[in-house]
């Protein structure tokens, strides 16, 4: 065996063993940032060291500070799982060390981005033909997608950004509601868009279409771009498509739609309904690493008009060998990058149009079941409509909601996120991950049930 062949395994033994751990290991990481340097060794050494042996210490020193993030039973934040096909397929990957950025050097790769690019549009009812680009993640592809509106809203007011920057430009007028995703603000700063105007939210986060209409009438006639939301993180909620992107479309605004881990309802008849209309907006941006759970990090940024996206982050390098139906590189910021499209291809391949779906009803059904449990227990109140994969709910004070999550905590079987909504702490719970079961579920719901008998 000699020495890849030797690390190779060595990463194989410990990532079935970690994936074996899951089932019962406590969520959270058991080990602190200093206690995990001490066992890594903070000294360089001077010499190489046989790479088996150093992906054995990785493996070993890193197991007890390690998150079960993949559990059943991680209900934090949005994140999701690996599923078995993307998580294989990223391997290879990694061992097929592609370099994404041209058409015509990996004909594989062009292949496998071009197939699952079309089975999103597909399975998300987005228009056929609208350019899908992979990022890092959401913030990423939010950030590709309100590059291509910028540019777009610029030049029909007569404003070239690339050849002249922004300096000068007319100013844009961007709308979101006060629950949009932080990352949305964050794309905008990048952007040089500055801050957003953020009109008012009905309880569930979702944007109030006469609040949008009086910000759009305000600003006049000007470069326009309005976001929207598909999941808000608390709630769950979808704004209303239909009726907000008609009076943006009546104001000549450039639609964005925030899809980050909601955009997926659409795969799922009894949850379609969610996003209905938001087919008609201008970019979409997703995550594949939530409820597609593929690895990280792969974030889809999807834009109707590929000319607009390309405009804006279009490479046109002498030395690269262009090609006429576009570059993978022409829907994305980066130029080198890893083959992302292999693993969406390899999830979306694996559960199947209905695997999919199943997926969606899965996380819905399980977020479900935490609602009806914690409204039974005694002084908890579930806040949100759940229409989709989150909870959240509430103790009956600010201090015992604390209590509760810092008990939970402690128990560690079950890895739940504490947040600040609508001037209340919550519990939040997010199911995303495609290997919870009903049993993990009851596990779970017993942990906050013992953690509230106690708070
Ligand atoms: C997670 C999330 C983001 C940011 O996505 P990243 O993949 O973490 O960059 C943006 N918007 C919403 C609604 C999200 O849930």
């Amino acid at each position: 065996m000699d020495a890849r062949e030797a690390a190779l395994r060595q990463a194989y033994d410990h990532a079935l063993r970690w994936l074996a751990s899951l089932s019962d290991r406590p969520v959270p990481a058991r080990a602190s940032a200093e206690e995990i340097v001490r066992a890594l060794g903070a000294e360089l050494p001077d010499d190489p060291s046989p790479p088996a042996d150093v992906v054995d210490l990785l493996a070993t020193a890193c197991e007890p500070g390690l998150t079960a993030f993949p559990s059943g039973r991680f209900y934090g934040f949005v994140i999701g799982g690996t599923e078995p096909a993307a998580l294989a397929a990223d391997w290879l990957v990694s061992a097929w060390d592609q370099n994404c950025v041209m058409r015509a050097v990996s004909p594989a790769y062009t292949a496998a981005e071009d197939i699952a690019g079309a089975w999103l549009l597909d399975l998300l009812g987005l228009p056929g033909g609208s350019a899908v680009g992979y990022t890092t993640g959401a913030t990423m592809a939010n950030f590709t997608c309100l590059a291509a509106g910028r540019d777009a809203v610029l030049r029909r007011a007569g404003w070239n950004v690339a050849r002249d920057g922004l300096a000068g430009a007319p100013a844009v007028h961007v709308v979101v509601g006060e629950e949009r995703h932080m990352a949305i603000d964050v794309a905008l700063r990048y952007l040089g868009l500055g801050h957003p105007d953020a009109v008012g939210a009905d309880d569930q986060g979702r944007i109030d279409p006469d609040a949008l209409r009086r910000s759009l009438a305000a600003a006049g006639e000007c470069p326009t771009i309005v976001v929207l939301q598909a999941g808000e993180i608390h709630s769950g909620a979808f704004d209303p498509f239909a009726e907000t992107i008609r009076a943006a479309r009546e104001a000549g605004a450039w639609v964005h739609i925030d899809g980050a881990f909601g955009l997926w309802a659409a795969v799922s008849p009894p949850y379609a309904h969610l996003t209905a209309g938001c087919a008609d907006a201008d970019s979409w941006a997703t995550d594949a690493h939530k409820t597609l759970n593929v690895p990280y990090d792969c974030g889809i940024a999807i834009v109707r008009d590929p000319a607009t996206v390309r405009a804006a982050m279009g490479v046109h390098g002498d030395y690269l060998i262009q090609h006429e139906q576009g570059d993978p590189s022409d829907k994305v910021p980066e130029l080198s990058r890893r083959g992302r499209g292999f693993t969406v291809w390899a999830a979306l391949r694996s559960l199947g149009r209905s695997g999919v779906a199943d997926l969606v009803e899965r996380l819905c059904r399980h977020a479900s079941a935490f609602a009806a449990g914690i409204a039974a227990i005694d002084g908890a109140t579930v806040l949100n409509d759940v229409v989709f994969t989150q909870v959240c709910a509430e103790f009956g004070s600010d201090e015992r909601t604390e209590r509760v999550l810092s008990r939970l905590l402690d128990d560690g079987t079950t890895w739940i996120s504490g947040s600040t909504w609508r001037g209340r702490r919550v519990m939040r719970i997010s199911v995303s991950n495609w290997s919870t079961t009903d049993e993990d579920v009851t596990r779970a719901l017993d942990a906050i049930r013992r953690a509230a008998a106690t708070a």
